[in-house]
């Protein structure tokens, strides 16, 4: 019998609850009112032609290049972030080499750095999920060789300054740094325009939030050139499909999408906060479109309540640091006051009393 390598052997699984997401999914952060119906009108001219040839990645990295402000040797189109995460930890780690991240965040750092051999050493987030740059900075080794940061961050949508990031592309020039922005639209600052300056940033975007293509699975990868040079080598050249290529020249060209999608979640995310601090529900203010909420002794009746009113809402009890904490999707303004009409009568219903939760050092 073939036998898994020991480290695959003892990796965790990660199963995201996808089965049976009947009702408004405000559990996965994706866009809930779709995409651009530009993308959708370019979907129905698409022939057999397209399906049967190899689809050809570099002339739409040349556009989200262009996108982005950069040069085309200086990006790459993934299979989401996901496919760049685990592109990096190729590239990047090996046995006896260390991944640095700071918890809670996004499963997949993890997975993909152990998956290589190398060890992970992870930094809880400070009082009220602050980033704990000074912790980071300590844990800094030279076998540092990837630094993975969420920003915003997912589940506790705590962004970290560009100041502070920068201190940290300083400090470990021998480590790939990800900032993920999987959720920039949300919150507006990048570390884009760092890429000329750092040999060691790379930078992460994603199709499956705003842009509300998650199906289709496509993400770019920035970096310098002279190392994404090394990524593109352990990158399949087919890694993102035909499909998805034709049509995300009209993601990126509808802005007016976005925008709107955008304004509409920021307010939403604002009604949701007035909710919540009306309701006595402990939640941490967020630059992403979701927002991480405390219900402690009420979580599971809370997220069964809401579920009973056709709406889906993600258990983050397990994360941690996360005892007892809920995450909510901000969608359409439509859908947040469906949400907050639905919530109230879900607290009602389940007898919700103010939990305290002492914010932990
Ligand atoms: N990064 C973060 C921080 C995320 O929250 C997610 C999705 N949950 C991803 C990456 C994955 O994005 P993609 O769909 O592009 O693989």
């Amino acid at each position: 019998m073939p036998e898994p390598r020991m480290v695959v052997r003892t990796l965790k699984e990660y199963h995201p609850p996808l089965g049976g997401r009947r009702g408004l999914r405000m559990d996965f952060n994706e866009n809930t009112s779709g995409c651009s119906p530009r993308v959708l009108e370019k979907l129905r001219t698409l022939d057999g032609d397209l399906l049967s040839r190899y689809p050809e990645r570099e002339p739409v990295e040349r556009l989200a290049a262009e996108f982005l402000g950069l040069d085309a040797p200086q990006v790459v189109l993934t299979n989401g972030v996901d496919e760049g995460i685990h592109l990096l930890a190729e590239t990047y780690l090996e046995p006896g080499d260390e991944a640095l991240i700071v918890v809670p965040t996004f499963s997949m750092y993890e997975i993909y750095a152990l998956a290589t051999g190398a060890s992970v050493a992870a930094v809880q987030a400070g009082k009220n999920f602050r980033f704990p740059t000074a912790a980071v900075l300590a844990c800094i080794t030279p076998q540092t060789k990837l630094i993975a940061i969420a920003n915003p961050n997912n589940p506790t949508g705590q962004a970290v300054s560009r100041e502070h990031i920068t201190d940290i592309l300083s400090a470990a020039p021998q480590a790939a740094v990800l900032i993920d922005e999987a959720y920039y639209d949300f919150y507006g600052e990048t570390m884009v325009g760092e890429i000329a300056n750092f040999e060691n940033l790379f930078v992460a975007r994603t199709f499956s939030k705003a842009y509300g293509l998650a199906g289709f699975r496509v993400g770019i990868l920035a970096g310098h050139a002279e190392q994404m040079k090394f990524v593109r080598r352990v990158s399949s050249p087919y890694n993102v499909n035909g499909v998805a290529l034709a049509c995300l020249p009209e993601a990126l060209d509808d802005r007016e999408y976005i925008n709107n999608y955008v304004a509409q979640v920021k307010r939403g995310r604002s009604a949701l906060e007035n909710e919540l601090t009306a309701q006595g529900v402990t939640f941490w203010r967020s630059h992403a479109n979701f927002i991480l909420t405390y219900f402690g002794d009420y979580r599971v009746p809370f997220v069964e309540a809401m579920r009973e009113r056709g709406i889906l809402v993600r258990d983050r009890h397990r994360d941690p640091g996360c005892a007892g904490c809920v995450r909510i999707t901000v969608g359409t303004e439509e859908q947040t006051d469906k949400l907050i009409a639905a919530m109230r009568n879900a607290l009602t219903d389940i007898n919700y009393k103010p939990q305290s939760r002492e914010a932990r050092a």
